[in-house]
């Protein structure tokens, strides 16, 4: 029988709430459900938002009673708060985390790198914002817990799966007992040891590196600004990496590389990391303030990924699905991803507008992301954690030079985690005008936001289904005849009319853009062009010239992956 931890884990900044179980006894005899999703750390909880968002019910396993131990994902970029502003989190995350865009590289005491990462007036969000893990988790949990679509079931834990033709049967332990579900769907964002994974005899692919760090949080009265630090090579850590980030509550995240051939249990020992974080603030200039210890863990990286995301109808997602190293803030920031991926597609399928087969694209894109940020995410790991000798010399070359030579200085960047643009994406139109933009957001690109106001942006416009971004002064009679063809089918779809700030026909949000501004980061030169958004808000045509023919050939591709 499971028997999830009903003490609230310790922390000395954070407040543990325990939720009571959901147990079947109290609820009665179960239907087949459209989507369960099985484990609700971040990337879970969003995704159980996007489906709802999309229209989709979901049932949500969670196999503790409580959030997350620790504050393991702190830094949240930009994307991701694009993400979870669809999902009506971002504000408390805002409210909450501490943004910043600066992060500095030191070795042999001289500050040898400055990396700015690029912040612009049109975008809402700062490149990166860092809470503590807990307090998203527990703003996610309210917004489920909120939603008339979602029943997020505590204290049940996944332990066995059957999988059908058309569904597949969940096995569920609970504080009293088992029982069994039925789903159509089932998601499987069941953490880096995914208990599902191994049900299905699944093998990552991929790489994991020797070095390993200690994670460690402590609170202490810093006057430092908010900034990202990496020390190479210390005096008091010789050949190894440490970093250090500012979260709220005057928490400091310090990590730093073990010696090799040093155990996790020598690591944690409380006088190793009594000493360790001394010398560090020591090297700092803030040695003998003091600092409590809220939580400590050890880490190494690992570069790995399923080769396949749907496996009959289990659909993978989130640490589940990929271990992606924490340098550059790679974990949760792209499971958002991959949960923002997934929840518009199963929208279609579960609502009968889109075939099944429209889930291989979700594999295709989310993989290739994942492979793609490996081959990053390994760059900057070789880099932090040298792997071999060979590795380790030209590293080393790199920082003794950096001290007189700005132009190996580069080298440091710390290639942080941006999302994927889908280039290659069987969604994107074959038949429009791609090629013929200079600039813009480009086929699978990410949308580029735009301020139009104060506090009003772009991205704030769209939402919840696919989005006709039409730039001009109205919306051809045609095309606002297919439009409402594909809306009478049941198809979310908007049209938003940039330059035009007054209401016009066919258009169901007119946006003013007097300073050019929509044009100039969209690279549109001519009244009539358009951009056609998927439910994810990545571009899939867009057009120099827009009719019903082409729009209807480019939502057809979009909804199942056929050329048309
Ligand atoms: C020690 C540590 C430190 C980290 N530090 C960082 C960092 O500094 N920066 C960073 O970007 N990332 C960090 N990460 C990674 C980051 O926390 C993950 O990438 C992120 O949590 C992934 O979210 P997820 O929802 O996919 O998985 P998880 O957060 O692991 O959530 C999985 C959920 O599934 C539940 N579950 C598990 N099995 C079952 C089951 N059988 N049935 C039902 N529920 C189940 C679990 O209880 C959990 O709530 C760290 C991770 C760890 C472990």
């Amino acid at each position: 029988m499971h028997q999830p931890a009903t003490e609230p884990r310790r922390s000395i900044y954070y407040h543990y709430q325990v939720h009571q179980p959901w147990l079947v006894s109290q609820h009665g005899p179960q239907p087949r459900h459209k989507v369960v999703i099985a484990g609700g750390g971040p990337v879970g909880l969003t995704a159980a938002l996007e489906l709802a968002r999309h229209g989709v019910p979901c049932v949500l396993l969670e196999s503790e009673l409580q959030v997350s131990e620790g504050s393991r994902a702190i830094v949240f970029t930009r994307r991701s708060m694009e993400i979870l502003q669809q999902v009506g989190v971002a504000d408390r995350v805002t409210q909450h985390g501490l943004p910043w865009r600066f992060g500095n590289s030191f070795y042999r005491g001289q500050r040898v790198f400055r990396m700015e990462a690029p912040q612009d007036d049109n975008d809402r969000f700062w490149p990166m914002i860092n809470l503590q893990q807990q307090f998203l988790e527990e703003f996610l949990v309210d917004a489920c817990e909120a939603h008339p679509l979602i029943e997020l079931r505590w204290g049940n834990r996944v332990t066995g799966l059957v999988q059908h033709e058309g569904h597949a049967v969940v096995e569920v332990d609970t504080p009293e007992g088992p029982y069994t579900l039925e789903a159509e769907w089932l998601v499987a964002s069941d953490g880096a040891r995914s208990g599902i994974r191994a049900l299905l005899d699944l093998k990552l692919e991929g790489a994991s590196y020797e070095g390993r760090f200690v994670i460690a949080d402590i609170r202490i009265d810093l006057p430092l600004p908010t900034e990202r630090l990496a020390f190479f090579d210390p005096e008091w850590n010789p050949r190894n990496t440490v970093l250090m980030h500012r979260e709220p509550l005057n928490i400091w995240r310090v990590d730093y590389q073990l010696p090799e051939g040093e155990t996790p249990e020598e690591a944690l020992a409380p006088e190793s990391l009594k000493a360790r974080i001394n010398a560090q603030l020591e090297l700092i200039g803030h040695g003998g303030k003091p600092w409590e210890m809220d939580w400590c863990s050890v880490y190494s990286a690992r570069t790995l990924t399923l080769p396949d995301y749907r496996v009959g109808r289990t659909l993978f997602m989130g640490d589940a699905a990929h271990l992606l190293p924490i340098f550059g803030v790679r974990g949760a920031n792209t499971g958002f991803q991959d949960a923002q991926a997934l929840g518009w597609r199963l929208g279609l399928i579960c609502s009968g507008q889109a075939p099944e087969s429209l889930l291989a694209s979700y594999s295709q894109e989310r993989v290739g992301a994942a492979w793609e940020i490996i081959d990053e995410a390994g760059k900057s790991t070789r880099f932090m954690t040298p792997p071999s000798r060979g590795f380790r010399l030209l590293r080393d070359a790199v920082l003794s030079l950096s001290l007189t030579e700005a132009f190996v200085r580069p080298l440091y960047h710390w290639r942080t985690s941006r999302p994927h643009e889908y280039t290659e994406s069987k969604l994107n139109s074959a038949g429009d005008d791609n090629a013929l933009f200079q600039s813009g957001p480009a086929h699978g690109a990410p949308p580029a936001n735009v301020r139009i106001g104060a506090d009003d942006f772009l991205l704030d416009h769209l939402g919840g289904g696919f989005d006709l971004l039409v730039f001009g002064q109205g919306v051809p009679a045609d095309v606002q005849a297919a439009v409402q063809t594909w809306k009478d089918k049941g198809l979310r779809l908007r049209v938003l009319l940039i330059g035009q700030g007054s209401a016009a026909e066919g258009a169901d949000v007119c946006l003013p853009d007097n300073e050019g501004r929509a044009r100039a980061r969209w690279g549109v030169r001519t009244d009539g062009a358009a951009y056609l958004l998927r439910p994810d808000q990545h571009v899939c045509a867009r057009w120099m010239t827009l009719d019903a023919h082409r729009l209807n050939a480019a939502l057809k591709q979009a909804t199942t992956g056929v050329v048309q």
